[in-house]
């Protein structure tokens, strides 16, 4: 029994070894990843269900390392939280964003609003407004072209603080989404409490909707509680027919998933131009 115990203890160090080693190579490739280039923004488009266009694409990071290959988001982002790599990251995502819708209007495609992940980390600095306003201007795009999406814990990390910022941002005319809500704890508490204007509803709640009739009656739930609040509510991880047909019917103001598109590098959405709503 005990040399047994023993290989397993030595299997799971082991282990753990190896996930640690990961995560310190990935953090000291991340670091550089930024000066030299690596980092890509890709866009999914977002579909209002009331006439199938697109008037919101989400800005993804995308990061193709020379030493790691491809890096999943769900991988990076974590060590970039952690490191605090995630402000000069997200910093330059949202400029990026910016920039390149920015572009997409000087090439004549349809005026388009860009969704910007933001982090815990970039709303607790504080300078998040200030930043919004200097990208603003640089870019010189609407502020009605951009919408941050926040989750839960970067609300929760420093509520008073948090809320004074989004309160900002959205007086400056940029709207701020509750991204993967459902997941979070609390949720109901940061609805009253922060300026927002949207919901987007987890990809986890889309993938039960036709297994799990828990799943439904969530997603039922938040939706009679953003119309009551008078939110937009965005259902993610759309990937088929009938998953659309079902939050369509439950009254899903628009839908982003695979269904329609993954995400695409800049130059792909072009070949998506005619499903974008008129300027
Ligand atoms: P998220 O914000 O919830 O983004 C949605 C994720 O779902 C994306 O994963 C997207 O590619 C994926 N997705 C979209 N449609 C479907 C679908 O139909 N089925 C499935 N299975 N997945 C779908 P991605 O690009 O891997 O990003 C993962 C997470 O990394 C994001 O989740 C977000 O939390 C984070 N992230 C990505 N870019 C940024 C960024 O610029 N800043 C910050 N702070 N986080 C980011
Ligand atoms: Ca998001
Ligand atoms: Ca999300
Ligand atoms: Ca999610």
């Amino acid at each position: 029994i005990r040399h047994g115990l023993g290989n397993r203890l030595h299997f799971f160090t082991a282990g753990m070894d190896t996930r640690a080693r990961r995560w310190i190579e990935v953090e000291s490739e991340l670091r550089h990843a930024l000066a030299r280039g690596e980092l890509q923004l890709y866009y999914q488009p977002i579909v209002c269900v009331r006439d199938g266009r697109v008037r919101t694409v989400e800005a993804l990071l995308r990061w193709n390392s020379p030493a790691l290959g491809w890096v999943s988001p769900a991988e990076f982002i974590p060590v970039a939280e952690e490191s605090e790599l995630i402000v000069a990251i997200g910093d330059w995502a949202l400029e990026t964003a910016c920039r390149q819708v920015r572009h997409w209007q000087d090439t004549g495609l349809p005026a388009v609003r860009v969704a910007v992940n933001v982090s815990a980390h970039q709303l607790a600095g504080g300078r998040l407004p200030e930043r919004v306003r200097e990208v603003l201007e640089r870019t010189g795009i609407d502020p009605g072209q951009l919408e941050l999406e926040l989750t839960e814990s970067a609300m929760m990390s420093d509520s008073e603080h948090g809320a004074r910022q989004v309160e900002a941002i959205s007086r400056m005319g940029v709207s701020v989404a509750l991204d993967d809500f459902g997941t979070g704890y609390s949720s109901l508490a940061y609805l009253s409490r922060f300026a927002l204007t949207k919901l987007k509803i987890d990809r986890s709640f889309v993938d039960g909707l036709s297994r799990d009739p828990k799943s439904s009656i969530i997603v039922d739930a938040t939706l009679g509680l953003a119309r009551g609040l008078g939110l937009r509510v965005v259902a993610e991880g759309v990937e088929t027919e009938e998953q659309r047909a079902l939050l369509a019917a439950a009254g899903c103001d628009a839908l982003q998933g695979y269904l329609f598109s993954p995400p695409v590098a800049p130059a792909a959405l072009g070949a998506l131009i005619d499903r974008f709503a008129p300027a």
